[in-house]
């Protein structure tokens, strides 16, 4: 008999995720800093094994931008990016995990610090942002796209301008509710309490931007 492969309605899939793996909606800080995190790992990484590239300390770091009359929390980072194909595979595929198959191709290598495996962190921006737009260039290219999504719905990716190589993650943060509150999420002692309790481990210098205020 003719094996069948198991098809899965991925909107609702998406949809379980969001709002079941997570007890806690402010690890979505935490997701996210882990993937800039490996993402500036990566760059140190092959930094090691090519000549051309020299990993200078200053240069890599993680910012957090918040922008409170726009609801908006930016978290930028100096790393490796992503070209238009690993836009698509990375953030288009659930459970896909560019981290994993990195650490995969790179496990001969001394200490490496990469984090990610699961391929579901990135997604938890979505519980606390009702958009999320990613901006990224690739190590190494002089193009920039953006990945843009309001969540179950699906995405689209189109050209975009970006100065430097890395990713900047945009979140439109929701609108309170009568049962929760998002606002705490536009706060830097809240930020940086979140950041201070799941990410105090991170190698890289994690910078904090207040717009007017
Ligand atoms: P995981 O970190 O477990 O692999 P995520 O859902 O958090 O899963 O991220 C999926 C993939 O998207 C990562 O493996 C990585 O390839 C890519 N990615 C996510 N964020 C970034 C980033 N800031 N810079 C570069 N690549 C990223
Ligand atoms: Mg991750």
């Amino acid at each position: 008999m003719e094996k069948q492969q198991f098809k899965a309605e991925s909107k609702r899939l998406l949809e379980m995720m969001i709002n079941s793996i997570y007890t806690q909606r402010e690890i979505f800080l935490r997701e996210l800093i882990s993937n800039a995190s490996d993402a500036i790992d990566k760059i140190y990484y092959k930094a090691l094994t090519d000549d051309q590239l020299v990993f200078n300390k200053e240069s890599y770091y993680i910012k957090v931008t918040v922008d409170k009359a726009n609801r908006k929390l930016i978290l930028s980072d100096t790393g490796i990016g992503m070209t238009r194909e690993e836009l698509e595979n990375n953030l288009g595929v659930i459970a896909k995990s560019g981290s994993l198959a990195f650490k995969k191709e790179n496990e001969a290598k001394e200490g490496h610090n990469i984090i990610g495996q699961f391929g579901v962190g990135f997604y938890s921006a979505f519980m606390v942002a009702d958009k999320v737009e990613v901006i990224s260039r690739a190590l190494g290219s002089d193009e920039a796209f953006k990945w843009e999504s309001e969540g179950a719905e699906g995405y689209t990716i189109a050209t975009a301008d970006k100065a430097g190589v890395g990713t900047d993650i945009i979140m439109t943060i929701k609108p309170n509710t009568e049962d929760d509150n998002y606002d705490e999420f536009l706060e830097e002692y809240r930020l940086r309490a979140i950041i201070k309790k799941y990410s105090d481990f991170i190698r890289y210098p994690i910078k904090m931007d207040m717009k007017g205020q």
